[in-house]
């Protein structure tokens, strides 16, 4: 007996993993439509076994999901698109006092709040694969309420679309944050008055020295810089805290911007002259009057010109100038310094930000960031043009 053979590949995606085979038909040989039959077969048979690999793979998927869900350090919860929880890991029970049986069932809003200013994402509106972050508090359900982070993730797991809710407990690093502050103000605060002692009994020795005694003068003027350099870091650093929650208040009276630049120019200009540095005013007649917290902006201007004799090398020029403009007096350090690149401008009026980390130049990156918000107290804008190597200028704006 002949044996009259037919075959039929089975693919799964498009690949042949067997041949479907069929033997001696009763006519002797096969009929197109037994070919087509075995070939229907053949496909149904990839289709069965593409279906059996992908429920595997979705088991899998599953049961890794399921470790990491369980075994996480943080509270996760999970709900469907409508925002309602089908699930909850041990440490979200324990975190929020809930059993997960009671918590099945509950709208994942009804548990936390959200922070002013942080919004938080529809659970529907959360395309596939994406997430959203922000800030808020459990809700007291249990009698306690506690600060949150939440992270918010919308997975697939085969067919099946669920949101993650995952929530940090932040209340240790908000309590740090606070300690911190306390601590800095109360610091800061402690220095102050002593600082103001010192500046002023120096200010009485200078008076009260001897004619002719010049060792002791330059010794008594080193000290009171020293101590007014101090007192003004320790002022900014308030200032910075102040402004920076919209607690400062100015004490503003109308005052000579050209007498304030004097003032400035005098307290930096025994550093300039020790660096062999030329410091120029240049400032034309009739500048107007202008409304500012005098100790605020002279602290700017200072700040401005020590950067630019802390940043110029020895023998180099620094020139202070001011324009009138229409509804502002604008006024410019221009340094003959190293210069600072395109990209660096935009952050280094940024607190701590500092350029030359490595250098043993000392600073605390908060100057700038002080004038900057001082400035735009006051209704100003604070900006730097500069190309490396080539010197910078640093301007402000002030409203007349
Ligand atoms: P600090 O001088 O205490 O580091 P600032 O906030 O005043 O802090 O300045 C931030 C950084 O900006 C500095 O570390 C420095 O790298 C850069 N910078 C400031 N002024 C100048 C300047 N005139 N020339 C070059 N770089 C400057």
């Amino acid at each position: 007996v002949t044996e009259v053979l037919a075959c039929a590949p089975v693919r799964v995606k498009g690949l042949p993993i067997g041949i479907l085979e069929a033997i001696n038909p009763r006519a002797g040989q096969f009929a197109a439509e037994q070919i087509e039959l075995l070939q229907g077969i053949a496909g149904l048979a990839g289709t069965a076994i593409s279906h059996a690999q992908l429920f595997k793979e979705t088991q899998e998927a599953r049961q890794r999901y399921a470790s990491l869900f369980e075994d996480s350090i943080d509270p996760i919860l999970i709900t469907d698109l409508s925002g309602e929880i089908t699930d909850a890991n041990l440490k979200a029970e324990e975190f929020l006092g809930i059993d997960c049986d009671d918590l099945v069932g509950r709208q994942i809003r009804d548990l936390h709040s959200v922070d002013t200013g942080d919004h938080q994402p529809e659970p529907g509106e959360l395309q596939p694969g994406t997430s959203a972050f922000y800030t808020g508090r459990t809700s007291p359900i249990q009698g306690n309420s506690r600060p949150i982070e939440a992270h918010v993730q919308r997975l697939s797991i085969g067919e099946d679309d669920f949101i993650q809710w995952l929530f940090r407990d932040i209340s240790e690093r908000l309590e740090l944050a606070e300690l911190r502050t306390d601590l800095t103000s109360m610091v800061f605060h402690d220095l102050r008055s002593p600082l103001g002692n010192i500046i002023s009994s120096l200010e009485v020795m200078q008076s009260s020295l001897p004619e002719g005694d010049e060792a002791l003068e330059s010794v008594l003027a080193i000290a009171s810089r020293s101590s007014r350099r101090a007192s003004r870091l320790v002022e900014s650093l308030l200032d910075v805290d102040r402004l920076e929650s919209n607690r400062a208040v100015l004490t503003k009276e109308q005052a000579s911007i050209s007498a304030l630049i004097a003032e400035a120019v005098e307290e930096v200009h025994p550093t300039a002259e020790a660096k062999g540095q030329m410091l120029r005013m240049n400032l034309p007649k009739g500048l107007p009057l202008v409304e500012i917290d005098v100790d605020m902006i002279r602290r700017v201007l200072i700040n401005l010109l020590d950067n630019a004799v802390k940043y110029t090398r020895g023998g180099g020029e620094i020139v202070i100038s001011a324009t009138s403009l229409p509804d502002e007096v604008c006024v410019s350090v221009k340094d003959s310094g190293e210069g600072i690149s395109q990209e660096d401008q935009e952050r280094i009026f940024d607190k701590f930000t500092r350029l030359d980390g490595e250098s043993r130049r000392k600073g605390l990156g908060l100057g700038l960031a002080f004038c900057r918000l001082a400035v735009a107290a006051h209704g100003g804008r604070i900006w730097v043009e500069s190309e490396t190597g080539e010197g910078s200028t640093f301007s402000f704006s002030l409203p007349v």
